[in-house]
């Protein structure tokens, strides 16, 4: 089979290999990389997936997608590299349960994308040696995981910037306890004034020859990763090869969700997709009416990582489906909404009904929550409410997005009590911080980055 090609959601731009999506991000046209040909995967193949380990699957999925672009022995060290904590799936009742996605190093999901892009990055560059310059602005968890993703890539330098007086001690610590390849600096300013900096940065044509990248989260290296987990909890879970799973999808921007969508036309056995949304419900809508309209400004709720009005992953969908949307969110084509309407159901979730779910799952099942896995779980069970048919058999995975500890207030609040931190977040009190403070200012920044100043 020839190489796989992406080609952009707004078809203004030419296709190209995945190393150059990769390394690029978002197309020219500002549309969304997708394959032109998602590979399946054999049945053989994927009923050998029950007994391996998470690497052994991980490479199996991504192997379909870059076998002509990344040598398999690098491959398998990549994968090695990047997953090397654990996948727990806790059982809750019936044939539910609960895919943990908190084990990495900053106990978000995100791990699992930003890890493997990170590496897939450092390849193609390492090839030509060439170097990346990775800047980002955060108002504190975007920049740990890219800074704990990236961190000790030989081609790949990251400079976070981050207003000094809005984010919490630890959320500053994930950043500046780890030094080597990653620079942190404290903006006397807000967080809007440190992405001014970056956005400006990236405009600026005296910086043209630095190399920037934003890493952002529709790069196509950050989606083919999401699609591993799914082939891992039903290899885990299902009874045998031939049995479906329904997966129930806390989602924002809906990366999390296209990766499942993937595993799924690579062959995955999926008996439909339930996407959880809080308050901003415009995908419910949407896939009711057939109207979008996005929610702008979008609803400040409970499960924060998730207030997105108009989700920048939705035109991948929309593609999907046979349709087209660009990136303002405008649809010159429609998809085919019955067939997404077969395939997906979606729920939204009220930050009462959240709260109400982290105390339900927990006197109930002994089953500890953070906003975002509940607005998954009152997911499931809002669906299996609605739906006709015994539910007691069917196999269920909702995805667990964050570890409870990340978010002590609102556990203490409801459950009364504090989460234990996971290893990863432990003991980063005791360590040593690396970072400078600057004032909110370009030019001071410009000279920086330009090396003129330390
Ligand atoms: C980013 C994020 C989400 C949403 O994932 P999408 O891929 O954007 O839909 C959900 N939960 C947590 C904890 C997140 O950080």
């Amino acid at each position: 089979m020839d190489k796989i090609v992406y080609y952009s959601t707004n078809m203004q731009s030419p296709e190209v290999s995945f190393r150059d999506a990769l390394l690029k991000g978002q197309a020219p046209d500002k549309g969304l990389y997708m394959p032109a040909v998602i590979p399946s995967l054999d049945k053989s193949l994927m009923g050998d997936f029950a007994g391996q380990e998470y690497p052994d699957i991980a490479y199996a999925v991504l192997y379909a997608f870059l076998k002509d672009e990344v040598p398999p022995e690098k491959l398998r060290e990549l994968v090695d590299d990047a997953y090397d904590y654990d996948v727990p799936l806790e059982h809750v009742t019936d044939r539910k349960y609960v895919m943990r996605l908190d084990q990495g190093p900053t106990a978000s999901f995100k791990d699992f994308a930003a890890r493997m892009m990170g590496r897939l990055m450092n390849y193609f560059l390492e090839q030509e040696s060439r170097e990346l310059y990775i800047l980002t602005a955060t108002s504190g968890d975007t920049g740990s995981a890219i800074a704990n993703a990236f961190y000790g890539l030989d081609n790949i330098k990251v400079l976070i910037l981050f207003p000094e007086k809005e984010v919490t001690p630890r959320q500053r610590k994930q950043m500046t306890t780890l030094g080597k390849n990653v620079e942190v600096i404290a903006i006397d300013g807000k967080f809007d004034d440190c992405q001014a900096m970056v956005k400006k940065a990236f405009g600026d044509p005296d910086l043209q020859d630095l190399n920037l990248s934003s890493a952002n989260s529709i790069n196509i290296g950050r989606l083919l990763p999401q699609a591993v987990y799914y082939f891992y909890a039903w290899a885990q879970l299902a009874a045998n090869k031939d049995q479906k799973a329904t997966f129930v999808i806390p989602s924002g921007n809906f990366g999390d969700m296209m990766g499942g969508m993937i595993a799924w036309n690579m062959g995955l056995p999926v008996d439909r997709m339930v996407i959880a949304v809080n308050e901003n419900d415009e995908f419910p809508v949407f896939l009711q009416s057939g109207r979008y309209e996005k929610i702008v400004p979008s609803k400040n709720c409970l499960s924060s990582a998730m207030n997105v009005g108009h989700p920048s992953n939705l035109a991948r969908l929309v593609d999907l489906y046979g349709g087209r949307m660009d990136e303002k969110g405008n649809i010159s084509q429609m998809p085919d909404m019955e067939a997404m309407r077969r395939d997906m159901t979606s729920v939204s979730v009220s930050d009462a009904e959240t709260k109400a779910t982290i105390a339900k799952a927990w006197e109930n099942f002994r089953l500890l929550l953070e906003p975002h896995g509940a607005v998954g779980w009152a997911g499931l069970e809002k669906f299996v409410l609605a739906t006709p048919g015994n539910h007691k058999e069917k196999l269920f995975v909702v995805l667990e997005t964050a570890h409870p500890a990340k978010f002590p207030e609102q556990i203490q609040e409801i459950l009364n009590f504090d989460p234990e931190l996971p290893p990863a977040l432990q003991g980063l009190e005791d360590q040593k911080e690396h970072y400078h403070t600057m004032e909110h200012d370009y030019e001071s920044f410009k000279t920086h980055l330009l090396g003129g100043e330390k």
